[in-house]
């Protein structure tokens, strides 16, 4: 084998893993980033990072460079529902940032005993006697091949990893569109909009560093249209967007049940939303992924005799708190539940 740990994706959850593992290990990391800039492939995010997230930092030993983080800092989701015209302000400690600073940032902590390749996609991830195959082109479309004992997929909603090894554990995939305006609005807010008819998801705005961002997670059909049909919508409720300097799209993982996080086997492990590891009720997911990766670490670093097995045990609860949120977004997305939780007013916090 040319590498111990092939490591696919360098997102939060890929970068953290390529952090933590011990150096005794021969790593490759391949990533389609740009190493650092503007330029290149970048994960559109709302750059909200939730107490969980915070929480793992902590335990990493890490702090938030200030240069990633944004302005202003906003202290209050205003929730709106549509179709009931209810509104309501909860208090989230959220720290807003730069996502793909975020993301390069991370990169930038991976040591250098690990092989980097960014600017680089896998292409193939092919079983050989006692490990895998991987195909990957780099910037200039050049085809190399590589094999190593055990594979990480890192790489987000739309896994090669998951894809190509595990075509029978297929997730619910949304599109998430996201556009960047000029901020209009007197006073900067993050919102969060509820309206079934045109998702049963839900769309976002926020205001950061002079930019006013909306997005929306929309099931596959018809997605563009329902994005722009609650734009309209949104401009009775006071929305100010303008034109737009740009649109990002990506698919989003939706987790609808149990089965639908994987964790891999076969010396194949599957980490962040590669394993389906997000929020369904707040498409919170960089929590899951440093968690996970945090998980996998410990696991490898010890050498533990199987280690597919001890993943999947130790990210039971994880993946139990996980199944909790898909209950909590099927209660959130239900008209008649969600008119109940804002009516009552439990947690609103009244404006003057
Ligand atoms: C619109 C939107 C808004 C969101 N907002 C938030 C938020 O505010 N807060 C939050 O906590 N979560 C948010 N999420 C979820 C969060 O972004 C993801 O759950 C999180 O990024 C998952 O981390 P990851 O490392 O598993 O995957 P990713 O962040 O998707 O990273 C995977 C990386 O793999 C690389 N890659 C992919 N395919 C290949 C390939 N074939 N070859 C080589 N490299 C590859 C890419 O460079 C990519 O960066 C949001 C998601 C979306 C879609």
């Amino acid at each position: 084998m040319d590498y111990d740990i092939a490591i696919i994706g360098l997102g939060p959850a890929g970068s953290s893993l390529a952090r933590l593992l011990s150096s005794s290990f021969k790593v490759i990391a391949l990533d389609k980033k740009h190493q650092s800039g503007d330029e290149g492939f970048h994960k559109p995010c709302g750059g909200l990072l939730s107490t969980d997230a915070q929480k793992a930092f902590i335990r990493q030993g890490l702090n938030l460079p200030a240069d990633i983080l944004t302005d202003p800092q906003i202290f209050s989701v205003r929730t709106y529902d549509l179709q009931t015209n209810l509104v309501c302000n909860y208090q989230r400690s959220y720290v807003s940032f730069d996502r793909h600073k975020f993301d390069l940032w991370l990169k930038s902590l991976i040591p250098s005993t690990v092989t980097v390749y960014h600017n680089t996609l896998c292409k193939e991830i092919l079983r050989i006697i006692d490990g895998y195959q991987i195909t990957y082109e780099n910037e200039d479309k050049i085809e190399y091949k590589i094999t190593a004992k055990y594979v990480v997929g890192a790489d987000g909603a739309n896994s090669v990893v998951r894809r190509m090894r595990y075509p029978n554990h297929t997730i619910r995939q949304y599109v998430a569109i996201q556009q960047w305006f000029t901020e209009k609005h007197t006073t900067p807010f993050y919102s969060c909009i509820f309206d079934n008819r045109s998702t049963n998801c839900y769309a976002w705005s926020i205001s950061k560093d002079g930019y006013f961002i909306f997005g929306g997670a929309f099931p596959k059909k018809a997605a563009n249209q329902h994005f722009e049909s609650l734009k309209e919508k949104l401009k009775s409720h006071g929305f100010n967007f303008g034109d737009p300097l740009k649109t990002e799209k990506c698919l989003v993982v939706y987790p609808n049940r149990l089965g639908d996080f994987y964790t891999g086997n076969e010396n194949i492990f599957l980490i962040g939303e590669a394993a389906g590891f997000i929020s369904a009720s707040s498409l919170e997911g960089i929590s899951y992924a440093l968690n996970s990766a945090e998980i996998l670490s410990k696991i490898l670093n010890s050498g533990h005799p199987k280690p597919n097995k001890s993943y999947y045990q130790r990210t039971i609860p994880l993946r139990l708190k996980l199944y909790s949120k898909i209950a909590k977004a099927k209660i959130l997305t239900t008209p008649f539940w969600r008119k109940l939780i804002m009516k009552s007013k439990i947690q609103h916090i009244k404006t003057n």
